[in-house]
């Protein structure tokens, strides 16, 4: 299989406790142009420590 590098994985912390409850894909040729400033996805998530569904923003790309 041959990776291209159009998908790429990304982490989503919980803006509340930073913790990292997520991994998500991220596809950087249907998101790189629409966004314009606000390239960071922003999503409303159960964070298992916060016990109640916090903000995760995404993170760091993972390798
Ligand atoms: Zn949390």
């Amino acid at each position: 299989m041959a990776k291209k590098g159009a998908r790429e994985l990304v982490g989503m912390i919980c803006s509340v406790c930073k913790s990292q409850n997520y991994v998500t894909e991220r596809n950087k040729v249907n998101m790189a142009e629409k966004s314009e400033g606000s390239s960071k996805l922003q999503i409303k998530k159960f964070c298992k420590r916060c016990m109640k569904v916090t903000l995760h923003k995404e993170t760091a790309k993972l390798k």
